[in-house]
């Protein structure tokens, strides 16, 4: 495959070109590097579960899937060319590159730093265009990216980066709400579903000083659970073992990919708390309002972070010690990921070694 409208600098990456297809190289060129912009080789791309659901045309509605498609918004790699107004890059810095790279600059979500409910629709790394609405955007499932230096993550961790690629959606997805509701020590967190995300939510929110209980449907994932730094696990198949633990979380947070229902993560959690869900799975989900209003308890959405909060997370993690555990592929291994994810069968990131690639 080759794109259709090539000028710049000549790259390489996997597509997929529909809903069932295998990914398959695709020759395509970067723009020239701007004034701003840095070029990234890219060393690490994680695979999301997002990657999975716009790749397949799960969320055809929401966004349709833009084909040829080369997934990727866990992006890590060395800056190798800097533009001449560059000033927070120096080539051989390590940088990272999450679900976005641009938005409007202007409207009032861009303003607060939460560009990534920019009013007027922020670039997506891939499946996206530019802010010019016509070129498309090509993910991280390739050698290099050039990017808007602003809209570019420092990453001071060096030595193996497999770990910290996740960080960059997985991370701050699970980081930003953990954040604004205030978990803390004294706090009792559950995080539903232990895949990327959700492990990543289990050593946030552990770093953070909550007790952190794993709902799961997989009961083989107990004993890493207790690695990964959660206190309790809980198989969710039995209704039995949810029930003891009605009204007893100030927040659970659910990362489930598929379909599923919400009530009885409603029915645990507590008085004044909240269920975050960060998880899209293609139906929607129904819920009985009288479980909401009985404990004044709240249901939120979030959108993985703004920029400013992905450094802080990006610190955060750093500081802490906190990486993705993740199993490291090459780039023909894609499908065979794709299939281990949908079941469940990821501990706990795919990550695909492009360096090599
Ligand atoms: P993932 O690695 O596949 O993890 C999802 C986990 O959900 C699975 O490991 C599994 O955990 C659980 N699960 C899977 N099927 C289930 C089912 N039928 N019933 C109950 N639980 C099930 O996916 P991910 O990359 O963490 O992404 C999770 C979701 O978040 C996806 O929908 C993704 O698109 C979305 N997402 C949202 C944002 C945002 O900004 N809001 C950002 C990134 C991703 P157990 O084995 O423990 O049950
Ligand atoms: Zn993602
Ligand atoms: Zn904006």
């Amino acid at each position: 495959m080759t794109a259709p409208t090539a000028k710049g600098i000549a790259t390489r990456g996997f597509a997929t070109n529909s809903p069932e297809a295998r990914f398959e190289p695709f020759e395509f060129e970067r723009r020239d590097v701007g004034p701003n912009d840095i070029l990234i080789d890219i060393e690490y791309a994680g695979i999301c579960h997002s990657d999975i659901h716009l790749a397949k045309d799960e969320w055809h509605d929401l966004m349709p899937a833009m084909y040829p498609m080369v997934p990727g918004h866990e992006i890590v790699g060395r800056v190798t060319q800097v533009g001449d107004a560059v000033t927070k890059f120096s080539v051989g810095d390590v940088a990272g590159i999450g679900c976005f790279i641009d938005s409007c600059r202007e409207c009032v979500a861009c303003e607060f730093g939460v560009e990534q409910y920019c009013m007027n629709g922020m670039a997506m790394t891939y499946n996206g265009t530019e802010m010019d609405r016509t070129t498309p955007t090509y993910g991280g499932y390739s050698k290099h990216y050039v990017i808007d230096e602003n809209y570019a993550l420092k990453v001071t961790a060096d030595g193996d980066l497999s770990g910290v690629a996740p960080l960059l959606c997985a991370g701050i997805t699970t980081y930003s709400p953990l954040k604004k509701f205030g978990v803390g020590p004294g706090q009792r967190v559950g995080v539903v579903g232990l895949g990327g995300l959700g492990h990543m939510a289990v050593k946030i929110a552990k770093a953070m000083g909550a007790e952190v209980t794993v709902f799961s449907t997989s009961p083989g994932k107990a004993e890493d659970a207790g690695k990964l730094g959660a206190d309790n696990f809980v198989v969710t198949s039995d209704p039995e073992n949810l029930a003891p633990l009605a009204n007893s979380f100030n927040l659970i947070i659910d990362t489930v990919s598929a379909n599923h229902d919400l009530n009885p993560y409603i029915n645990m959690v507590g008085l004044n708390g909240v269920l975050v869900v960060v998880g899209m799975p293609e139906l929607p989900a129904t819920i009985h309002q009288a479980s909401l209003i009985m404990g004044n308890k709240s249901i939120a959405g979030s959108l993985i972070g703004g920029i400013a909060e992905t450094q802080e997370m990006l610190d955060f993690c750093a500081e802490h010690g906190v990486v993705a555990d993740v199993e490291v592929i090459s780039p023909d291994r894609i499908e065979e990921a794709y299939d281990r994810t949908i079941k469940a069968d990821v501990r706990y990131r795919f990550v695909i070694d492009m360096a090599n690639a």
